[in-house]
């Protein structure tokens, strides 16, 4: 243990000289409906250069360091990919020294853990806090007061501004709780807010009917803060998940206050301090919040307070799916937020006012508006108050300039750019896989966690055929290890030696899991009809959690399994082909899966995907993408020179013909047996069960069909599933294909997506 004492624990970094600060200190607030951090206490000792030494200490004491990892929770605070982002921005924030916090629920359980019973999913509840709880240090000093429901009424104050009080209202307490994000050698670190909702329980005498109101009522309000994304099937439902939203907003924009004005700064410098970032649609009503702050609480005219909020905001749109861009009814936000409704109305009023000025057509006017058709509209108003608002991968961001959001990029063109997402490469190359960094570094030198763009030397070496065999060599290893940790956790056995295919995400129809098993049904009729047919050996893996509540997504997890049983039971094609579900997919188990990963399926319908970050994970870990021209996708194949690309598929432009022209399955199955083969073993069934109704949504056109045109693309995929085949039967050039992607991938590191967004949008003061 002597290295640990040699330590010094209380390295105290020298403060800031006052005087050396002059320009204002610019700071980011990150709002965030999600946030998926994964585990902490590795990452923490690998930022802070510990990890070596403890795992070393501790080997001498005869305790595997990685036994510890294992006893904390995986925060799943969020869903998947967005929430994921905001945890690899906040790293690189800290690590390249630009103050961030970031804002979100503390919810009670995060995302479910998932089982696989009977190839079913089962759902199990999340408490994460037992152990992830540790990181949480509670801020009673920052408690602030949310107020839900009441009336609303105005009156003229002694400055004889109108003011505003509230009669009746549901006062909910909003008290935070903070988490540090270190970075790497770095000498701040990042702030994750997490916000939870408590009763203000009141000291007044109450009788025993009145009693268990009360506690009805303080549960009521607990909710706000218990589950992310509650259901919105029923009004109680939609009820909670509005609340949670302004719960949000509303402890965070009065908390970027309080800091403000405890710091002695004046109110009408807020923009020069505070860059405040709407991370998908769901944050957005800080901005009426802001509005209501300043104006009720700080007499700001409505221009000045209109002119500040706007120079502070900025909006990430995620997703083009429209189910996806958030409407609320009027007669809810009315409701519940009834002052907020007020100045959302009047933003509406003054906008259509605007654009009638700029003489657009009523039809236009209504399309734009941010309350229509008695609904909010949370998208217009994120963009019409933002500064800068842009998509997250080159692709998706034309979709939205062009397509989704045309009428307002006409008459904002200057706000709509690009960002495209990263990931950090510490947490997903350098901690994850340590063989892989360690034989970059030997080539190439440096400090890779400071420089990915550093990998670019790795072009050095791609004649040598030692450095390639190695980059196989480690693949190897890292197979053997995630088939190990396999088999202690789920009892399954696969083998090494076989090619690892790897479809891992949530699972989403669009995101289509489905097509990648008609894929594998048709390999098993082909080895059904010739057991010696040429095909590589293969281990299929799945992992995904489907939504609680998404029938088809779970309907998929359920074939996926059917058709890993059946295949089972076949003792000769068993050899060839295996497919495996792996259980609970998250940060961790992401962690061991990437490194291990040969082929990645990224196979989105084209113009679906906004980005992806689970591709640029796959790639820096030398897999070889197989992928439709969709987000991210295109750039990563872009950047390896069209070379080793195995892009397939309808393209987003073809994509748009096709269902304008019309979109027919069954002329696709008439005309490729391979497809009907395929089908006639849906409708016959897998181990024992029938998938009729999945081969029937497959061929459909009209009610319950395939939105995501699976058959469409099945015959360029088999295709280029072919090339990539005879690629890998010559592992030198797989090899040295693998190796020239990786050293393409420094481009998405999270550290180049935060310099462009603060050169680009936050303008944020680097700490010194
Ligand atoms: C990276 C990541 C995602 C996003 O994956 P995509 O393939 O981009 O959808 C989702 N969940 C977890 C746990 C991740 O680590």
């Amino acid at each position: 243990m002597d290295e640990l004492f040699n330590i010094r624990w209380n390295s105290k970094r020298p403060d800031v000289p006052r005087s050396a600060v002059k320009k204002p200190i610019k700071t980011l607030h990150y709002l965030t409906i999600e946030f998926l951090p994964g585990r902490t206490l590795k990452n923490t000792l690998f930022n802070l250069g510990w990890h070596d030494i403890f795992a070393q200490a501790l080997k001498q004491k005869g305790i595997d360091i990685n036994k510890i990892f294992d006893v904390e929770a995986d925060a799943g605070l969020g869903n998947g990919g967005m929430g994921r982002l905001a945890a690899c921005f906040m790293d690189s924030l800290a690590t390249l020294n630009y103050p961030a916090t970031a804002h979100c629920i503390k919810y009670d359980y995060g995302l479910f853990q998932q089982r696989i019973i009977d190839g079913q999913q089962a759902e199990f509840l999340d408490e994460w806090q037992n152990t992830g709880g540790a990181w949480l240090t509670a801020r009673p000093d920052e408690a602030v007061t949310v107020r839900f429901h009441g009336n609303v009424g105005s009156y003229k104050g002694p400055d004889g501004n109108l003011k505003f009080n509230y009669e009746g209202c549901q006062e909910v307490e909003a008290f935070p709780f903070d988490m540090m994000l270190s970075g790497y050698d770095s000498h701040i670190v990042s702030n994750l807010k997490l916000w939870s909702a408590k009763s203000k329980s009141s000291a007044k005498r109450v009788n025993y009917g009145e009693y268990s109101n009360r506690v009805n009522e303080a549960k009521e309000i607990e909710d706000i803060s218990s589950v992310l994304y509650p259901s919105i099937e029923q009004a109680s439902g939609r009820t909670l998940r509005f609340k949670q939203q302004y719960f949000l907003v509303s402890a965070s924009m009065q908390n970027v206050i309080n800091v403000h004005l405890h710091k002695g700064r004046d109110i009408n410098d807020l923009s020069s301090f505070v860059a405040i970032h709407i991370n998908d649609t769901h944050p957005t009503m800080c901005v009426p919040e802001l509005m209501r702050i300043l104006m009720d609480e700080h007499s700001f005219s409505w221009d000045d307070a209109w002119n500040t909020i706007t120079k502070c905001v900025s909006y990430t749109n995620h997703t083009v799916m429209a189910e996806a861009l958030e409407v609320w009814d009027a007669d809810l936000v009315m409701r519940v937020v009834p002052r907020i409704y007020q100045i959302i109305s009047e933003i509406d009023r003054r906008f259509r006012e605007y654009l009638t000025k700029l003489k657009k057509e009523p039809k236009i006017i209504e399309h734009m508006a941010i309350i229509s058709n008695n609904s909010v509209r949370m998208a217009n108003l994120a963009i019409h108050a933002s500064h800068k608002i842009n998509g997250v991968s080159k692709v998706h961001s034309q979709i939205l300039k062009e397509r989704l959001f045309k009428h307002f990029a006409e008459i904002y063109p200057d706000r709509f750019i690009n960002v495209t997402n990263g990931i950090t490469h510490r947490r997903w190359l350098a901690e994850c896989n340590p063989r892989l960094t360690e034989f970059i570094t030997k080539l190439i030198g440096g400090d890779l966690c400071k420089d990915a763009q550093a990998m670019e030397e790795l072009c050095r070496f791609l004649d040598d055929t030692n450095s390639i065999k190695k980059i196989n060599e480690i693949k190897l290893e890292n197979k053997k290890d995630f088939a190990e940790w396999l088999k202690i956790h789920q009892g399954i056995t696969i083998n090494p030696e076989s090619r690892f295919d790897v479809l891992v995400k949530r699972i989403h129809e669009y995101k289509r899991q489905l097509l990648n098993v008609l894929r594998i049904i048709y390999l098993y009729n082909e080895l059904k009809n010739n057991p010696k047919a040429d095909i590589l050996p293969q281990t299929f893996i799945f992992a995904g959690k489907a939504a609680s509540n998404y029938i088809m997504a779970k309907r998929i997890i359920k074939l996926i399994n059917q058709v890993a049983a059946e295949i089972e039971k076949d003792k000769v094609i068993s050899k060839i082909i295996k497919v495996v579900f792996v259980e609970n997919y998250s940060v961790t188990i992401a962690e061991k899966l990437m490194p291990a990963t040969e082929v990645s399926q990224q196979i989105s319908l084209a113009g679906q995907e906004a980005s992806g970050t689970g591709n640029m994970k796959a790639v820096m870990n030398g897999a070889l993408m197989m992928c439709t021209y969709d987000g991210a996708n295109a750039e990563i194949a872009h950047l390896r020179c069209n070379d080793g690309t195995f892009t397939f598929g309808l393209s987003p432009f073809e994509v748009e013909r096709t269902w304008r022209d019309g979109y027919n399955p069954i002329d696709i199955y008439n005309s490729n047996k391979d497809i009907v083969g395929v089908i006639d073993a849906l409708n016959n069934g897998f181990n024992g069960e029938s998938f009729k109704d999945i081969a029937s949504y497959l061929l459909n056109t009209c009610t319950n069909k395939d939105n995501y045109m699976c058959l469409a693309d099945f015959e360029e995929f088999i295709e280029a599933h072919k090339k990539m085949d005879a690629l890998y039967r010559k592992p030198l050039e797989w090899g040295k294909v693998v190796m020239r992607n990786i050293s393409k991938m420094g481009y998405f590191s999270a550290d180049r997506a935060i310099l462009d967004y603060v050169k680009n949008v936050w303008h944020l003061t680097k700490l010194k």
